[in-house]
Formats: C-alpha cells, sequence, structure tokens
C-alpha cells in the first residue's frame, strides 16, 4: 500500500500542487481502495434526470444528428464578436434591479463546484447554454448514459475534500475503477490486452517507462519547461514505436495539442494517474454535473440556476461588482454583486470584464484553445464492452496534422459506455473521440458540410473495427455528432506553471476566477482546484 500511495504522487490531481503550489490548496492525496470502489458500484441505485436545463439531456429515442450538438455558437459569435456594439445595440446598460451575494458566470464543471463550496452564500449561477454542464454534459436513451466529452477522473483519496464532495453529491456510489492492468488498445483493429506490460513489443522498455514514471517527482514542475518529445528525447530514447503512437494520440485526445507543444511535467502526471487507475461514471464526467446541480438547485432554489443568460459585462465597483446579463434575446438586466465568480473561458472573460490591468490581460491573451469532436454511435443490439477507452493504433507513427494537411482519421480512441454501467445499459453506446490539435480548425468546423464529412470519416474507419466488435453496418442505430470548439486550454512547456499563467487568474477586485484554463491542464482536477481556491478566496475575504 505504501508504495501505491508514493505512485499517486506522481498523479495529475498532485501536479499542480506540486508545480503552482501557492495557487492550489488541496493536500496531497492518496488512493481510494479498490474494495471500496466494488462495493459502490454493485451498490449503485438508479439515477434521475430532472428538468431540461439539466446536464444529461434525456432522449425520447434514438435520433441521429444533422448538425452538431455541443457549442451553441448562434448568438455568442455575434454577442461576444463586437460585445460593446452589442450592448449598444440591446439599449445599453441598464441600472442594477438586482442585488446578489455571489453571482457565478458560467455553470460548467468550475462554475457548479464553485457553487457547491459557496451554498451558504446563496450564489446565483447564470449559464449562456441551455442546459448546465458546460462541456461535461450527457445524454441517456433509455437505460444507457454516455458522455457528449469527459469521461474519467483520476481517483481521489478517500476522505480528501474531492472524495467528500463526491460522496456528498450523491454520485461516487456509481463509480467504477479502471486499473492499469485494464488497460487494452486496439491494433489494426484487433483487441490487444493488458498494452501497459508491453507483450506486443519489448516488455523491458514498458517497464522502464513505468519505472520512469515513478521516479519523476522529484523535480517534476521543472519538467514543464520541456516539451513531451525533448523530453523523450533526453530520457527516454529508446522509446517503442507503439508507445510512442500511444503518446501522440493521447497528448492529442487529452491535451488537444501535440508532443511538440505539451508540457512534459503534465503530461507525465497525466501518464501516471492512467498508471494509478483511473474513477469512472456512467454518462462520464456528465454525471457528476448532473449531480453537482441537483444538489444546488436543492440548497438555493431553482431561481438561483439560470441557463440562456449570457452575461456580457462585468463591471468592478468598489466593494461589489455589477454583471449585466442577457435574461432573453436583447432584453439586459444589472445585477449588483458582492462578489463573482467567472467560471467562463478566459477568451470569454477578456471580453466581459471591464477595465482588465494591462499585464493581466497580455497574460489571458496568451492562453490558446483548440477545438474537439466527439461521435457517440448507438447499436441496435448489445455487444460486450472491450474494455473502457481504447486507444486504436497502428505501429506506425502518424503524422502530425495542420490547419493546411488536416487529417482524415476518424478517430484516436474509443469508449465503451456501457462497461461503467457493467454492460447493463442498453442500447449500447460507442463514444468516439477526435481532437484537432492544431490552430484554425475551428473555421472549418463551423462550414455546415463538416457535421456529415466528419461522421463519414468516422462510419469510414469504424468498419475496420466490425469483426473484433462483431458487428455489421446495419447494427448502427445512430450518430450523434458533438461539437465543442474552443474547449481545451492548450498546455504549452513554459506556460503552463508560469507566473505569466498564475498573473492571468488573479483576482480583480472581488471578481475571482475558476476555470480549468486557471491552470491550462484540461481536467476535472484543474476545474475543481481552481473552483475550491476561488471559493476560498471568497470565504477568506468574509471573515
Ligand atoms: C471532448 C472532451 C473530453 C474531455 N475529457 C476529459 C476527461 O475524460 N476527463 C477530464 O477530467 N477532463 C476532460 N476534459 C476537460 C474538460 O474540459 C474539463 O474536465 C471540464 O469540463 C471543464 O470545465 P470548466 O467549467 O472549467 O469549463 P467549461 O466546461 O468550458 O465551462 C464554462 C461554462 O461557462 C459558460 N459561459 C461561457 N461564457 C459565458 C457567459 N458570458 N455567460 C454565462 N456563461 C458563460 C459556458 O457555456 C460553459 O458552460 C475533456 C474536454 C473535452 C472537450
Amino acid at each position: 500500500m505504501k508504495a501505491r500511495e508514493n505512485d499517486n504522487k506522481l498523479g495529475r490531481r498532485q501536479f499542480h500542487t506540486l508545480a503552482m503550489g501557492s495557487l492550489v490548496t488541496h493536500p496531497l492525496l492518496k488512493l481510494m481502495s479498490p474494495a471500496l470502489l466494488t462495493s459502490l458500484a454493485s451498490a449503485a441505485p438508479a439515477y434521475r434526470t430532472t428538468v431540461p436545463q439539466d446536464p444529461i439531456a434525456k432522449l425520447s429515442g434514438i435520433a441521429s444528428t444533422a448538425e452538431f450538438t455541443g457549442d451553441e455558437p448562434d448568438p455568442n459569435h455575434e454577442r461576444f464578436w463586437n460585445v460593446d456594439g452589442y450592448i449598444q445595440k440591446c439599449g445599453g446598460i441598464p441600472t442594477a434591479t438586482e442585488s446578489q451575494n455571489v453571482v457565478i458566470v458560467g455553470g460548467g464543471l468550475s462554475g457548479l463546484i464553485a457553487g457547491y463550496h459557496l451554498k451558504k452564500l446563496k450564489p446565483l449561477v447564470l449559464e449562456q447554454a441551455s442546459q448546465f454542464g458546460g462541456n461535461s454534459k450527457g445524454e441517456v436513451i433509455n437505460s444507457s448514459y454516455y458522455s457528449l466529452g469527459p469521461a474519467y477522473i483520476s481517483i481521489p483519496e478517500q476522505n480528501s475534500p474531492s472524495h467528500r464532495m463526491l460522496n456528498d453529491i450523491g454520485v461516487l456510489k456509481y463509480a467504477r475503477k479502471e486499473s492499469a492492468a485494464d488497460k487494452d488498445v486496439f491494433l489494426n483493429g484487433k483487441v490487444l490486452p493488458n498494452f501497459w506490460t508491453g507483450q506486443h513489443e519489448d516488455p523491458k522498455v514498458f517497464a522502464q517507462m513505468k519505472q520512469l514514471l515513478k521516479t519523476f517527482e522529484s523535480n517534476a514542475s521543472s519538467f514543464n519547461q520541456m516539451t513531451v518529445n525533448q523530453w523523450i528525447q533526453r530520457n527516454f530514447p529508446q522509446i517503442t514505436t507503439t508507445l510512442y503512437e500511444y503518446f501522440q494520440y493521447y497528448a492529442w485526445s487529452s491535451f488537444g495539442a501535440t508532443l511538440d507543444e505539451v508540457a512534459a511535467g503534465e503530461f507525465f502526471s497525466w501518464q501516471a494517474s492512467e498508471q494509478h487507475g483511473v474513477m469512472v461514471f456512467p454518462g462520464g464526467n456528465s454525471l457528476i454535473t448532473q449531480f453537482l446541480y441537483q444538489n444546488l438547485v436543492a440548497a438555493v432554489g431553482p431561481s438561483q440556476m439560470r441557463t440562456k443568460s449570457a452575461v456580457l459585462k462585468v463591471i468592478p465597483g468598489n466593494g461589489y461588482a455589477d454583471v449585466v446579463v442577457e435574461e432573453s434575446l436583447n432584453k439586459l438586466k444589472t445585477i449588483r454583486t458582492k462578489y463573482v465568480v467567472m467560471a467562463a473561458p478566459k477568451f470569454v472573460a477578456k471580453k466581459i470584464i471591464h477595465n482588465i490591468p494591462n499585464a493581466q490581460m497580455q497574460a489571458m491573451n496568451n492562453i490558446e484553445y483548440r477545438s474537439f469532436m466527439v461521435a457517440n454511435v448507438s447499436l441496435r443490439r448489445n455487444i460486450p464492452s472491450k474494455g473502457f477507452d481504447l486507444y486504436c493504433l497502428k505501429k506506425e507513427v502518424p503524422k502530425v496534422p495542420t490547419a493546411a494537411n488536416p487529417f482524415t482519421k476518424g478517430f484516436t480512441d474509443v469508449i465503451f459506455s456501457n462497461w461503467a454501467q457493467g454492460d447493463k445499459g442498453s442500447p449500447c453506446t460507442l463514444t468516439f473521440y477526435k481532437a484537432f490539435p492544431y490552430q484554425g480548425a475551428r473555421q472549418f468546423l463551423l462550414n455546415p458540410f463538416a457535421h456529415n464529412k466528419h461522421r463519414d470519416y468516422l462510419l469510414a474507419e469504424l468498419q475496420n473495427y466490425y469483426p473484433e466488435l462483431g458487428i455489421t453496418a446495419s447494427d448502427i442505430a445512430s450518430v450523434r455528432m458533438t461539437l465543442w470548439g474552443h474547449s481545451v486550454p492548450v498546455c504549452r512547456a513554459r506556460f503552463a506553471s508560469s507566473p505569466q499563467l498564475v498573473l492571468a487568474s488573479q483576482p480583480i477586485g472581488t471578481i475571482v476566477f475558476a476555470n480549468q484554463d486557471n491552470f491550462i491542464s484540461p481536467s476535472y482536477e484543474s476545474s475543481e482546484q481552481s473552483a475550491v481556491t476561488a471559493a476560498k478566496q471568497i470565504l477568506k475575504s468574509l471573515r
């Protein structure tokens, strides 16, 4: 047990504490016992969804999409392209007619977690989209839950703040753990079990890699000064083709960036988390946002949880801030509040916060975001899960895509959504991931033909997997395509854990920041750490 606790210090939950200690308040965490997880999973009761603004949408039947779900780009692009012009078009900023203790701008994972920790102040949560959850949203058809994006978290230590929150909101009992031993991949369409044993290549190389993951903690934070490729060249030139291919796809799929960009410390802390095992819920992380949402509605009342409420301006005052929100199309309202939690990403925050200091604006401008596509393919009949998240490898190093040479590959990895439900959900749904690890992808994805083009890439490639899955084209009942245009901040070497990055999230007056981009690390853990820090900043100033 001792060794495993030490192992877990390397995980992505702990890494920010090492790398950005002053910002992070969580202690180092330990592993949750596998026995407890198993007993919790087997005791799982039925879940429920309630009203249409829930993070998990209940579908009445199986239907393919004709256009992307996910982002709701209209009318947001018009709003935020020239926000002051838009406000003028709506009649200008009205005088304040409502007052609140705390307004949380953005009801994604970070905003909901901040809300949970500020419950006693009865925060108002304003979400521009028609559902809460941000990109941690899901869908349920009959008894099948699947994610439209985030799929898993690293395992929280028992009785840690994170563990207590997940337990308190009631979601923990649905967790299932994927251990490193469960990690399989597809190699040329066939399942290759126990990838990390390296049994198909050189087991010694895989063993060395595992050993390196165990020992990189000693100077882990300095690893953010180099890219993953630089780290590999210096420390692990013996890497095999398949392991390198896996790393390449992992960087694209988990960071939306390439091995020439991603900070090595961050990347290997994630790899270490994978080695320790991950925690998975039916519907992925949307089950967490669903339970957080329900918990908040019960605590603060439904009138404090408002969707279709885009915040257009946040104006810091002396000990307060004015929040200008579009309550319905072109109808603005101003809310005066003591505190604001800015849980929207910085590419929005920098447009809506009035008078951001120049240096901080510059720091915000340095954060880049990438696009991500997810496809959920539901089948007419259930097939047994081949594992949880399987990367689709070929034993060749793929070319790094660019805007000029985009890749036509249908997906990098596939999740068997039913795995989290012990194969009990129906219809069985496969979730395919495709990130766009380069700048400039978004404009092509907004093209009206993009939905069908990418669906067709996916379906063409999926045919290679039919024999191993035991399906044919006629088993496919629906394909639902989701697009997240600016969803993942790029975790660039040298910028990650730099003073510049810390500056981007410094409070402005009574406005504090909570979003995964506080750490430019696209994960549950960074959302949670940023939200807990923001809530503490507010609670501390009240004392
Ligand atoms: C495809 C995909 C897969 C992923 N997989 C994983 C995974 O397996 N595990 C993991 O840990 N992480 C994963 N992630 C990372 C994921 O982004 C985070 O886990 C988390 O969901 C980020 O939450 P957030 O609240 O910080 O940001 P967001 O989800 O972006 O939430 C921000 C919210 O603010 C709202 N908003 C923006 N502007 C305004 C405004 N002006 N007024 C009001 N509201 C506004 C947005 O609509 C949104 O709801 C994945 C991400 C993607 C895209």
